[in-house]
């Protein structure tokens, strides 16, 4: 009697840390619990086929904003073929509003929240009797070091190919309505030196990208410098085979200590995604947002002028109270910070978020579809807001992708937000298209638009070409590659970021 794990990951590279958590904390039923993952775009009748194969008595399946519409296909199918094999559904897209979901009624059971425990006590239950009696299962939280972690879980294919995704801490003590994290009380931290014990079997086993995926990995300085400490070892010890590590982090908050320990990492080795979401302190306010601005921007311009570290930030348009203006005020500011990557994200109703509070005051219209995107508020129209989703696309194909990083800065000008709206629109208006974009026509593009902005002809090729050089074989090789490390991977639009909790 088989117990299968599976879920739909937005793309091979993501392996799913949720999965490996339930199976190896399975207890007794682990050495019959097999883990099993697909990728979006995969047929679903392909999917229960598959599944069927290992003849489960029961399938657990993660659902998350970016596969619940297909999952909930392959479920219907799976009751279908297979009404006696039990399904039980989990994870953050289940965990709140679930009376109003199609894949709910089509599951038998469900846990919300965390699963480590609830999740194995119902397979027993479900396996063993008695026959639980609610559908619904409050996830029960255990102290983090009643966890097992499940690093070991990660297979060596895991290891060579896929993004491994770690965490010493889970929650987030802070309150942005817009994030499911706010509905955490506080975070938890796990056994620091049993987390590093089992990053050190990684880094043994040849890992070599760790993506944290902590919420706040910078809130206690102690536990960072340690965590941080851990990869400057590795890197002392290692200098021809060097690790890479990927942190979650508030803005506002780099003491001394910290910047210390980050101007130690050399180039190509530290990456920090920061969360700005709006410099509009109103907006700030209204969604329960607590960042002090000045502090915030003095620290992004310090990592960017004296450290190593890539930094990728995130803004989010459409927020209650935030019109065009306030938020191109804002896009500017941070531009002038110089990041290497601005994360334009659009804002989503993320289920169990309080931001719906603000729906009436400032006449919200989130999609009713997954993943929920805002259309429109009583200070962006829908015109308005398709035009920044826009902007978002584009500015992902010219700014964030790296291929246009002599050009970028004469496209922006001293006005980035306005004068990148405007190539943004006549992009769209030229190709009616904002994806598979080809890069050779990309750059084309780039070209007539500066021609189309005064700049000599000549002048506008050598600047682009001084970009483009060599970078259109370079890319043909890096697709084929991808290709044939994921050959099922579906193209999404999600970022992991969105994925996991967040809006960008
Ligand atoms: S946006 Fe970041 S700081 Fe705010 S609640 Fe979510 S994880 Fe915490």
């Amino acid at each position: 009697m088989t117990i299968l794990l599976s879920t739909l990951n937005a793309r091979y590279t993501h392996a799913s840390l949720g999965l490996r958590y339930l199976l190896a904390n399975m207890g007794e039923l682990r050495s019959r619990t097999i883990l099993q993952e697909f990728v979006i775009g995969a047929r679903a009748s392909d999917i229960v086929e598959r599944l069927l194969a290992h003849k489960p008595r029961i399938v657990g399946f993660g659902v998350y904003i970016w596969n619940v519409e297909e999952t909930t296909r392959v479920v219907a199918l799976l009751k279908r073929v297979a009404p006696e094999v039990v399904v039980v559904l989990g994870g953050p897209e289940v965990s709140y509003e679930p009376e109003q979901q199609e894949i709910v009624k089509l599951a038998d059971y469900l846990v919300t929240g965390w699963g480590d425990v609830t999740f194995p006590a119902l397979c027993r239950q479900i396996l063993h009797g008695p026959k639980p009696l609610m559908k619904i299962h409050a996830g029960v939280q255990r102290p983090l070091d009643d966890v097992t972690m499940p690093y070991d879980l990660y297979t060596d294919e895991d290891i060579a190919h896929r993004t491994l995704y770690v965490e010493a801490s889970r929650g987030c003590p802070f309150k942005c309505e817009f994030c499911l994290s706010s509905l955490d009380k506080t975070a938890w931290p796990f056994d620091i030196d049993a987390f590093l014990a089992q990053m050190d079997a990684l880094h043994a086993r040849g890992a070599r990208l760790f993506k944290f995926v902590d919420r706040t990995f910078n809130l206690n300085v102690k536990v960072s410098l340690k965590i941080m400490q851990f990869f400057l070892d590795k890197l002392a010890a290692h200098p021809d085979d060097p690790v890479y590590a990927h942190f979650e982090v508030v803005p506002d908050h780099l003491p001394e200590a910290l910047r210390e320990s980050i101007l130690k990492f050399p180039p190509g080795t530290l990456q920090f995604e920061v969360g700005i979401q709006s410099f509009n302190p109103e907006v700030q306010t209204l969604v329960s947002r607590r960042q002090n601005n000045e502090k915030a921007a003095e620290n992004i311009r310090w990592l960017c002028e004296h450290t190593h570290a890539h930094l990728h930030v995130d803004l989010i348009a459409g927020l209650p109270g935030e019109d065009v203006e306030s938020f191109a005020r804002g896009f500017d500011r941070l531009v002038a910070l110089g990041p290497h990557e601005i994360q334009f994200g659009i804002l989503k109703r993320l289920r169990g978020t309080p931001i719906i509070r603000h729906t009436e005051e400032y006449k919200l219209v989130f999609d009713p579809y997954p993943p929920y995107s805002i259309l429109a508020t009583d200070r962006i129209d829908f015109a308005e807001m398709q035009q920044l989703v826009r902007f978002a696309r584009y500015w992902d194909l010219v700014a964030n992708s790296g291929r246009f990083g002599n050009t970028l800065p004469v496209l922006l000008g001293a006005s980035p937000f306005a004068n990148f709206m405007r190539l943004s629109n006549w992009l769209y208006k030229t190709t009616d298209a904002t994806n598979r974009i080809a890069l050779e026509k990309l750059a084309t593009l780039v070209t007539q638009w500066l021609v189309l902005q005064g700049m000599d002809s000549t002048a506008a090729r050598e600047l682009v070409r001084s970009d483009y050089a060599g970078q259109a074989g370079a890319r043909k090789a890096e697709v084929k590659e991808e290709r044939k490390a994921a050959p099922q991977e579906a193209l999404s639009s999600l970022t992991r970021r969105q994925a996991r909790h967040m809006v960008a």
